[in-house]
């Protein structure tokens, strides 16, 4: 596989599209995956515990966010300490909130770049 090929099948389940198929969709709401693609039938998730690899693409990408963000509005603005610790507490809740679906979704692209996500079986149709 090459590199615009990778970087495609990143791109596609940063934004929750399934990297076997392209078209399917990897989650169902805000917190709900599919197990399987529905366009597809490729199973997402092999083995239990494998959504930890997501969880750490999530809380890593907050951490330096919030640190990279806070360092740098304390050297240009130097806003008082109540309103920086209040502004990048709630920015880092709510960015792992909001970011967990295509941080666990991007590591089922890892996992698809790695040879773990195939179809089990054809789909129903
Ligand atoms: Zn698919």
């Amino acid at each position: 596989m090459n590199l615009s090929t990778t970087i495609r099948k990143l791109w596609l389940t940063l934004w929750l599209r399934c990297p076997h198929c392209e078209r399917g969709a990897i989650t169902s709401g805000l917190f709900r995956f599919h197990e399987t693609c529905p366009v597809c039938n490729a199973r997402f998730e092999r083995r239990e515990g494998e959504s930890i690899g997501g969880t750490m693409i999530n809380l890593v990408t907050a951490e330096l966010l919030t640190m990279g963000g806070l360092i740098i509005t304390q050297a240009f603005y130097a806003p008082p300490v109540w309103f920086q610790l209040t502004f990048w507490i709630a920015f880092n809740i709510l960015f792992i909130i909001f970011f967990y679906r295509h941080a666990r979704a991007l590591w089922i692209g890892v996992a698809y770049l790695a040879g773990y996500v195939y179809p089990d079986e054809p789909p129903q149709s």
